[in-house]
């Protein structure tokens, strides 16, 4: 299985870190070893000294496909879950400077955590509601609503280049709010007020 990930895909988002709002989506990958699941505890790697929190709405690929064309694309995804992207921001500032490939800072080991998942017929796609808190506090909440690119669109334009296969999962962006964690912080991320993800960082 595959993990994508698309950047910059909420307006305000691209805005807090000086980026331009993307034309096209903007795609990374980052590999099964990435996932970190059950609400275990997210270790700060010893390579970097800002990791910040990105949470995002995760869509389950649930068959196969290429060249997926826009009127079968809600067929893709039946299942969708919370996942926290995490990122080393001091590295892929560096990176970014260099021209250099994200992976260091974006794919290492345990860096996407990862929710269960609920049945997409349980939220409005288009609408729904996430949020983080950080030691209690709201410090993410976004509306799939402002996505720059809709989660159609995404299986569609992804499933030209990369061919989706049942598990892959598609990190969809995050909202406005990131921001770095520091060893005994808990996040907590909701769907539609639902507490569905839990992490401790030490
Ligand atoms: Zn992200």
């Amino acid at each position: 299985m595959k993990i994508i990930c698309i950047g910059r895909n909420y307006r305000d988002h691209a805005k807090e870190l000086q980026n331009p709002v993307p034309t096209s989506p903007l795609v990374f990958m980052k590999p099964p070893t990435a996932l970190l699941l059950e609400n275990r505890p997210f270790y700060i790697p010893g390579f970097s000294k800002s990791v910040h929190y990105e949470l995002e709405v995760v869509l389950k690929i649930c068959k196969n496909g290429r060249h997926v064309q826009p009127e079968f694309a809600a067929g893709y995804y039946e299942e969708i879950g919370l996942g926290i992207d995490f990122t080393a921001r001091d590295l892929q500032s560096e990176l970014k400077a260099k021209g250099h490939p994200w992976e260091k800072a974006k794919a290492f080991d345990h860096s996407a955590a990862l929710s269960p998942f609920i049945s997409i017929d349980e939220v409005d796609r288009n609408a729904i509601k996430f949020s983080l808190t950080k030691n209690g506090e709201v410090v993410q909440q976004g509306n799939t609503s402002d996505l720059i690119f809709s989660f159609d669109f995404l299986i569609c334009h992804l499933s030209q280049y990369f061919k989706l296969q049942m598990g892959d999962l598609i990190y969809t962006g995050t909202p406005a709010g990131v921001g770095p964690v520091a060893k005994g912080d808990k996040l907590v991320g909701y769907l539609e007020g639902k507490e569905l993800l839990t992490c401790e960082i030490r």
